[in-house]
């Protein structure tokens, strides 16, 4: 049996947030659905509803420090003290480093790395009091350097350096922190990416295929998946791991 905890998933309006806050809330969990528009929320939770789950949408900034202040104590009277936290929100704004703005590396990081420090921040004074907890933070394949990506790719690479250190701190209390470093899931994203440069989504999922050793590309169940592993209450012994989900082995 699970115990009902209550997750807070960042970036859940749609694409692997999403799928994840579907995943906890059938594993159990009530789940705030975290994301910039608290309407682009609403789908997700009427989903976990009507399948007979418990939800809440909420709209915040992740990079926001106030607004992340607001929304966890909002999570913590609405649907119970947040112990279970994925730090999943994300952006990109790639380019070659000549061409990158200044703007474009302040925009990746504030969301990525300044987002999952305010949140893990806050949700940390619920899990050390509750002595029980679950941090997941989204890195990336691109942490291991990713041509057009000087931005995303340090800031995926500092979620896990992040990851460790929570791991360090909270440990005593009860407390879990993990990455995953998902490689090419079928979403938005991916599918912005495609736009950018200049082939249809199939084709370019079709052309990430062949060089993936599992000859697919990874759907945000994959994510998911691994998310409810490390939520689960049996995965208590393992923190401060990065989990590399992306069709085979990546350094
Ligand atoms: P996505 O479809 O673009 O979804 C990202 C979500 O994050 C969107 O709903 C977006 O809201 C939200 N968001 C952006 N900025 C935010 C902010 N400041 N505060 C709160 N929410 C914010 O992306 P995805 O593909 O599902 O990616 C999810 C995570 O996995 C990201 O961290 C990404 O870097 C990581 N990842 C993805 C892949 C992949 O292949 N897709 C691979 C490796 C890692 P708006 O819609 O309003 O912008």
């Amino acid at each position: 049996m699970t115990t009902q905890r209550t997750a807070i998933v960042t970036g859940a309006a749609r694409g692997i947030g999403a799928e994840v806050a579907r995943r906890l809330a059938a594993d159990g969990h009530a789940v705030a659905v975290l994301d910039l528009d608290e309407a682009a929320c609403q789908k997700v939770v009427d989903e976990i509803v009507v399948a007979g789950g418990r939800a809440l949408a909420v709209g915040a900034d992740v990079s926001d420090e106030v607004a992340v202040e607001a929304a966890v104590s909002r999570v913590a009277a609405e649907l119970g003290a947040p112990t279970i936290l994925v730090n999943n929100a994300g952006i990109i704004r790639d380019n070659l480093l000549f061409k990158m703005t200044v703007s474009d590396w302040d925009a990746v990081m504030g969301v990525h790395l300044r987002g999952a420090f305010l949140m893990s921040r806050e949700v940390q004074n619920y899990q050390t009091k509750e002595g029980w907890g679950r941090i997941v933070n989204l890195s990336s394949t691109s942490a291991l350097g990713n041509r057009g990506q000087a931005n995303y790719s340090a800031a995926k690479a500092g979620m896990q350096g992040l990851t460790k250190t929570l791991a360090l701190e909270l440990g005593r209390f009860g407390v879990t922190a993990n990455a995953i470093a998902p490689g090419f899931i079928a979403t938005d994203m991916t599918a912005a990416t495609a736009e950018r440069i200049g082939m249809s989504f199939d084709d370019f999922k079709a052309a990430m295929a062949k060089e993936i050793p599992v000859q697919r590309v990874g759907e945000p169940a994959d994510i998911a998946h691994a998310v409810s592993f490390y939520a689960s209450e049996g995965a208590g012994f393992v923190s401060g791991q990065v989990l590399y989900v992306a069709g085979g082995p990546k350094d």
